[in-house]
């Protein structure tokens, strides 16, 4: 029997809206911090937005697509869904009660709570 995981990292990509604004930026802080600590991988949403061949069927061989959102315009959802993607697992900061504004001095509690809400929903 093999001892390998059948949830890889590997197969769990992350999509951070990496907006403009704090939450933006607390979105993709937080895909950083979940790739570091081997939850997932950080992948590039804007190769997906660009229709581009390669990362998309990098994509399509993951069992799990997780989009991270700063705010409520859902921009990595979207754009997801656009380019025919299942999206699995879903967060939005200012669900979370973090409050958007312009502000780039992130809060690492503000980043961990997207990490952690990312984690239940992926049971890691
Ligand atoms: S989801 Fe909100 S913060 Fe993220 S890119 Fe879209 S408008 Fe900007």
């Amino acid at each position: 029997m093999s001892n390998t995981c059948t949830c890889e990292a590997t197969e769990i990509l992350i999509f951070p809206c990496s907006g403009g604004s704090n939450v933006g930026q607390i979105a993709n802080q937080a895909g950083v911090d979940l790739t570091r600590a081997g939850v997932g991988k950080l992948y590039c949403l804007a190769g997906i937005g660009g229709h581009l061949d390669s990362f998309i069927e990098s994509a399509k061989a993951a069992r799990r697509i997780v989009a991270i959102d700063g705010c409520q315009a859902c921009c990595a959802k979207k754009t997801l869904e656009h380019a025919g993607f299942n999206v699995t697992d879903h967060v939005v900061a200012t669900d979370l009660g973090i409050k958007k504004n312009h502000d780039f001095n992130l809060l690492p509690e503000d980043i961990n709570m997207v990490c952690s809400d990312i984690r239940r929903q992926l049971g890691r």
